[in-house]
């Protein structure tokens, strides 16, 4: 484990049946209430970005990835597009649609806002049954982007999250099975 990892680690709440019982929530607000392992995660995954080769756009999904994403972009001097949930932009808007395990969940974004061929990185809090990451990967590459990597803070490694991501690059600075 890195000595990144360990500090996340110590600053992650575990939330046993929440918000529904048999979910243990993962609550990163400790963490972003620290300073200087906040700061620490944004420049690590401006590092990704960074050895990516050169990214134009961060995008970030409503909300903890709105979080962890605009300082990642802002760090870098480059824009934020917030991948939010349905009927939150006031559109054009693409979506795309994902299964939850009872029903379906969409995400939606302003394509205008993603230049054709703009390279993008992804980043939000936790990969779990990567539905959400999946869906805003193709919903970026739909845009006219290319997602040049996705970066978690933390991987919840019991779950299939990664096998949803294809070849796509990945980075986590935390696992936890
Ligand atoms: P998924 O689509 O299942 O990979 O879920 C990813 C999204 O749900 C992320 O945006 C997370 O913020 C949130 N999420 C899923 N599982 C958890 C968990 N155990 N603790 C905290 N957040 C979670």
């Amino acid at each position: 484990m890195t000595d990144l990892a360990r500090r996340c680690a110590e600053l992650i709440r575990d939330v046993p049946d929440y918000p529904a019982a048999g979910v243990m929530f993962k609550d990163i607000t400790p963490l972003l209430a620290d300073g200087p392992t906040f700061g620490a995660v944004v420049e690590h995954f401006a590092d990704v970005a960074r050895r990516a080769g050169g990214v134009d756009l961060v995008a970030g999904m409503e909300a903890r990835g709105f979080i962890m994403g605009a300082p990642v972009a802002s760090a870098l001097g480059i824009g934020f597009v917030p991948v939010r949930k349905a009927g939150k932009l006031p559109g054009p808007i693409m979506g795309a649609s994902y299964d939850l395990e009872y029903g379906s969940a969409t995400v939606e974004v302003h394509p205008a806002t993603i230049e054709p061929g703009a390279r993008v990185l992804v980043v939000d809090d936790v990969l779990a049954t990567g539905g959400t990451a999946a869906a805003t990967s193709s919903l970026i590459e739909r845009a006219g982007g290319v997602v040049v990597g996705l970066a978690f803070l933390l991987e919840l490694t019991f779950l299939p999250g990664r096998s949803m991501l294809g070849t796509r690059s990945l980075d986590v600075i935390l696992s936890v099975d």
